[in-house]
């Protein structure tokens, strides 16, 4: 791979042409076309706060370098592999899509700044690396470099390393804010669209985990056909299970929950009045835990961490068991006490014992002192159920 440092290309030319693409919310192309700011291995535009594009502006008026930028070369074009968003600023200011607040207190937008001001914005020569390789080479290299602006997540990186019409498609499909399901789609799924992070979740769950293998197995695929319809398939259960909405449903692994559970028959009406009932228990710490508990027939009490008891409560009723267990001559431990091993008369100390719902919790048992008991911590163990 030959690497070439370029100091002598100017804001000038690169905002050539510039084209920005309001609906995709990036810029496409600058130097007379010959530059391409957004190939495919390139993250959506992140629309940086109107400070962060003010502050390249800001460098340039002050001469401050603005970083190196890194192109490659494709052909006869150059292509943006680290700076896409420096350069959307600049070509976003120069063509007039923004302005910039004047030490004056003025707010001005290019045309209008000083004549001084606007030769030297497109005078300024920026610093590039220009490379050429195999593209294998380049993406490795992509992976490495990967300095400037906001670091690339595990999702944009995948998106760089097995780019194609997959992963085209997919972006499409997946990152396009401007969809009006996505809405839906995020009452379910946690994350940022742009970021690649509903089609990250969308991998995940059809790959069951093994998003790389699955890209790399796909990644010449025509269309995403098999990730959509089990994305779709996924969301569509979820809702038709689940009849309403909650917080705690975001980010939850609906691609598992699915796998393990879309093959059971359930009930959406009582579905929906166990899960309003389960919110309203006060023991429930875990709301988050209530959906796959209700899809599992409410037997891993686990899943809802229910409230355990206060630890003063349970001293005083260590203290009050093991008086009268002392008393009778028998273990503190009443499951010890009714055997008949060698720990039958076992008086065991506080730390050696764990306090146990003699009601469990999934029974109706509450978490106060008349549903108390202390058990050796085998016994409570071999309990298990809360
Ligand atoms: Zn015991």
């Amino acid at each position: 791979m030959n690497t070439e440092l370029r100091t002598d290309i100017t804001v000038e030319e690169i905002c050539k042409g510039f084209q920005y693409s309001e609906l995709e919310g990036k810029g496409l192309f600058g130097m007379g076309g010959r530059l391409v700011i957004q190939p495919e291995y390139q993250r959506n535009y992140i629309y940086a706060e109107a400070k962060r594009e003010a502050g390249v502006i800001d460098s340039l008026l002050k001469g401050y370098p603005i970083g190196l930028l890194y192109f490659v070369k494709a052909g006869d074009r150059l292509e943006v592999l680290d700076g896409q968003q420096r350069i959307t600023s600049i070509g976003r200011f120069v063509t007039e899509k923004f302005a910039i607040r004047e030490p004056d207190g003025h707010e001005r937008n290019f045309s209008s700044l000083a004549a001084d001001k606007r030769a030297k914005i497109l005078g300024t020569k920026l610093t590039v690396y220009v490379c050429e390789g195999a593209e294998s080479e380049i993406k490795e290299w992509f992976r490495t470099i990967n300095i400037a602006g906001i670091p690339l997540n595990e999702q944009e990186l995948r998106n760089a390393i097995y780019s194609g019409p997959f992963v085209t498609a997919a972006k499409a499909e997946f990152s396009n804010s401007s969809k009006p399901i996505l809405q839906k789609w995020k009452a379910y799924v946690k994350g940022n669209e742009k970021r690649q992070e509903i089609l990250a979740e969308a991998l995940r769950w059809v790959s069951g985990g093994d998003v790389d293998r699955y890209m790399a197995e796909h990644r010449s695929d025509p269309g995403i056909a098999e990730l959509k319809a089990h994305f779709d398939t996924v969301i569509d259960w979820a809702g038709t299970v689940f009849q309403g909405v909650e917080d705690e449903m975001r980010g939850l692994d609906w691609g598992r929950l699915w796998r393990t559970h879309h093959a059971n028959a359930y009930d959406p009406d009582a579905v929906w009045s166990r899960v309003r009932t389960l919110y309203a228990d006060e023991f429930v710490k875990n709301r988050k835990g209530i959906f796959e508990f209700v899809l599992g027939g409410e037997k891993d009490t686990r899943l809802l961490d229910v409230r355990v008891f206060d630890p003063k409560e349970t001293k005083a009723v260590y203290a009050k068991q093991t008086a009268a267990a002392e008393k009778k001559g028998v273990s503190n431990c009443p499951l010890c006490a009714v055997g008949h091993e060698a720990n039958a008369k076992r008086i065991w100390k506080f730390s050696e014992m764990d306090a146990d719902h003699v009601t469990a919790w999934s029974k109706g048992g509450t978490t106060d002192t008349s549903n108390c008991q202390m058990l050796c911590k085998s016994h409570n163990r071999a309990k298990g159920n809360r």
